[in-house]
């Protein structure tokens, strides 16, 4: 008997769920650890105050003295909570959260001791990060680095630390973390935004961008998870066959939610309270064992920052509920994977969501402008929207089983089309007061300021406009949200400042009123666009064929989907719009190109490691109890034994026939692996990757999955798709 295998199935049998009690309102415990405005107000003086609060609005320097003050007061709030030691805490380009713990305890001589926090260790630290990714940056040699306070981002403690969000840059200066890039965005498209929304209300001083992101996750049984090596090692079930009943039936999805995982949520949304994560909806998702989770959307680089939070709270939260979270894109083969839709929108200090219908004409030309704008960047930079979201993961998942395509599309639903389609009618250059009147009563006056059918359920559209935001639904469950994000905010500042050119140039040269000259450059952007606008079902071929041929690309695998990253286009726009240098650029483009190939190396290895040395001596003990049951019968059947024993013979003859075909492909996968490792050029690398060695795994599969089917299910070692996916 496979002992791991049914030992684990027992076990997690036996399992009895967590009692959780929740003794306290939600709204009681919401920012409890987090030194929010509220928090600030009461520790802080006014002058202390009023200097972070001038940082997080208008990004005003925080001087020394009241650096001092501040990290007294986060220090003396943190003491009153139990907290013990701080961390500067940031998100290098991992892909997780990085921290490194002090104690505020200091010695001072004669014997004693205080507890001590300056402003000095607030502002600035350098952790010892040689062994960060850096793509090249900084020599390992020199090994220097440092983190530095971000003030819109609050501090919070975690369990006995006080974690302070941080950027972390080099001390040449290149940022070599998430944080960096996507704040350099955000002003930037603050400033385009802002220079735009001033046509139509002097009033506005600032533009946020907001992120809500619905995260999506499976939940496995921790010991049933540790049974498997591939999903230990790799997050994913590498083999498997599908079991009898999958998601066919659809009857999880939105089903009551068991009472095992149902503690594990309430728990983990307690903890989110605490931390200031407003989190709000809960559901069962497609697959078997798959969830989500969704806040209420936040300004975008809070909302990055509660989502990796969150990613590490869930893996410590599901661990004590005796679960493991898979997050990977693609844990099992045949189901829906996981995504993380990124909900954006843009929205005024004077409080318009600009990509909300309005109630007047004016602000409906507000937001049209703000709409078609998103939809021409979009368009203009989609192969670099792909390349956000690229990841060895995300492959698994784009294209597949409901989720969208590899290929970037915008769905705006009926009725706007319809208004799109009306206004590109709009007469060049000025406009007759009639037709001013009309377009304002029966065109942009008749949007509704609740687009309720705007919500593409097929969910197969990478980027659909659902009545009040955007939904960039390519965004896979494992990524930083701040990839896409900075990608996302820095395409649309390109495109606004660029629109703020030409409408300016209409008023200017040719005398045109302001709504003439903003119709007149929108008319032009939607006869432009047309081709990244869709519809229909993104999911299979008819759509994969008209994409190409309305020239929209279709990068199929990660590192072929990389090289938007570094085009000419990509490095200029970045530069320009002050969001990254070229090295940056270039740098973060290796890491990842890196990151690709060491992810498919290590899949290798793991299916080459249990196909070789679990399944194929597996099938080899199954085969000799099929030959020895074969000579037993010959013993008592003699001549006649050929008859008797027809169908054992077969299966015998078809299990050598697998073990060939691991055999032979597990061979064929090594060599090319060798023959990858030794091509110096990442990209060259990463492509012999992706289309040389990761096609084999498939082939592998294939003849383990045959051999699952016919083994004695007694002695399969490898922990099935139903006990995973059914054991609750
Ligand atoms: P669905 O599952 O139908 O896509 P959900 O209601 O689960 O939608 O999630 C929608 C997400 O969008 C939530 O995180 C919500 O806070 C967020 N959201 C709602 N309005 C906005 C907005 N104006 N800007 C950004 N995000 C938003
Ligand atoms: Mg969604």
């Amino acid at each position: 008997m496979s002992t791991l295998r049914f030992h684990a199935v027992k076990e997690s049998l036996a399992y009895k769920p967590v009692h959780i009690e929740e003794k306290e309102r939600r709204s009681d415990l919401f920012g409890k650890n987090v030194f929010n405005e509220n928090t600030m107000r009461q520790y802080l003086t006014k002058d202390a105050f009023n200097g972070v609060m001038n940082a997080i609005s208008h990004g005003k320097k925080i001087d020394r003295s009241i650096a001092d003050q501040v990290s007294s007061s986060m220090k003396d709030w943190a003491l009153s909570k139990g907290v013990t030691h701080y961390t500067h805490w940031f998100q290098p380009l991992t892909g997780a959260t990085a921290e490194k713990h002090d104690a505020f305890f200091e010695t001072i001589g004669g014997g004693m001791a205080i507890e001590k926090f300056g402003g000095d260790q607030l502002v600035q630290q350098e952790p010892d990060a040689s062994s960060f990714p850096n793509g090249g940056i900084r020599n390992t040699f020199e090994a220097r680095g440092y983190t530095a306070w971000d003030p819109t981002s609050p501090a919070f403690i975690y369990q006995t630390t006080l974690c302070i969000p941080t950027i972390f840059v080099a001390y040449t200066g290149e940022a070599l973390d998430f944080k960096t890039p996507l704040l350099r965005a955000l002003n930037a498209v603050d400033t385009a935004a802002t220079a735009v929304c001033r046509y139509f209300d002097k009033n506005v001083k600032k533009v946020t961008s907001s992120l809500g992101w619905e995260q999506e996750y499976f939940l496995i049984d921790k010991m049933l998870a540790a049974s498997r090596p591939d999903i230990t090692l790799t997050g994913r079930t590498m083999l498997g066959h599908s079991a009898a009943k999958g998601q066919q039936l659809d009857d999880h999805y939105f089903g009551s939610i068991p009472n095992r995982a149902l503690n594990f949520m309430r728990e983990l949304e307690t903890e989110c309270m605490l931390l200031g994560i407003p989190v709000k909806t809960r559901h069962n998702e497609v697959a078997p064992n798959q969830f989500e989770l969704a806040p209420i959307y936040e300004e975008a680089n809070l909302a990055v920052d509660h989502n990796s939070l969150l990613m590490d709270l869930m893996g410590r939260v599901a661990s004590r509920h005796n679960f493991k979270v898979l997050f990977h894109e693609k844990p099992f083969a045949g189901m829906n994977g996981s995504g993380k839709h990124n909900n954006w929108s843009l929205s005024t200090d004077t409080g318009v969501n600009l990509l909300g219908p309005g109630k007047t004409p004016m602000s409906n030309l507000q937001f049209l402008t703000f709409f078609i704008n998103t939809i021409k960047a979009v368009y203009k930079h989609e192969a670099l929207l792909r390349a956000s979201v690229a990841s060895a993961s995300n492959d698994h998942r784009l294209g597949a089983s409901e989720a969208p395509p590899a290929i970037m599309s915008v769905f705006i639903g009926e009725q706007l089309t319809k208004v799109l389609d009306e206004l590109e009618g709009v007469t060049k250059g000025k406009l007759s007061p009639q037709e001013k009147t009309e377009l304002k009563l029966n065109v942009i006056g008749k949007i509704p300021d609740v687009l309720l059918d705007n919500t593409d359920r097929n969910r197969t559209s990478s980027f659909a406009f659902t009545g009040n935001k955007f939904e960039f639904r390519a965004v896979g469950s494992t990524a930083n949200c701040g990839n896409p994000m900075t990608v996302l905010n820095t395409i649309v500042a390109k495109q606004l400042k660029d629109f703020k050119v030409e409408v300016d140039a209409l008023i200017n040269k040719k005398d045109l009123k302001k709504d003439e000259a903003v119709f007149n450059v929108l008319r032009e952007y939607i006869k432009d666009t047309k081709a990244i606008l869709f519809e229909g079902n993104g999911y299979g071929k008819p759509w994969e064929v008209e994409a190409k041929k309305r020239g929209l690309s279709h990068n199929k695998t990660t590192p072929e989907a990389l090289s938007a990253k570094i085009s000419k286009e990509t490095i200029d726009l970045f530069e320009e719009m002050n969001v990254m240098s070229r090295v940056e650029t270039q740098a973060r483009y290796e890491i990842e190109m890196e990151a690709y190939s060491k992810h498919i190396q290590i899949e290798g290895r793991v299916l080459g490691d249990i196909a070789r040395n679990h399944i194929v001596p597996t099938a080899i003990k199954y085969q000799n109890i099929l030959i020895k049951n074969v000579r037993g019968l010959k013993e008592i059947f003699e001549e006649k034994y050929h008859d008797v024993s027809k169908e054992q013979v077969l299966l015998i003859e078809e299990i050598s026939n697998h073990i060939a075909g691991i055999n032979s492909n597990v061979t064929k996968m090594v060599d090319q692996r060798r023959k990858a490792n030794a091509i110096a050029d990442i990209e060259k690398r990463a492509l012999a990757y992706a289309k040389k060695v990761k096609p084999l795994f498939d082939d592998i599969r294939y003849h383990c999955d045959k051999l699952e089917m016919l083994v004695d299910d007694e002695i399969w070692p490898l922990t099935k798709y139903r006990e995973l996916l059914f054991t609750r």
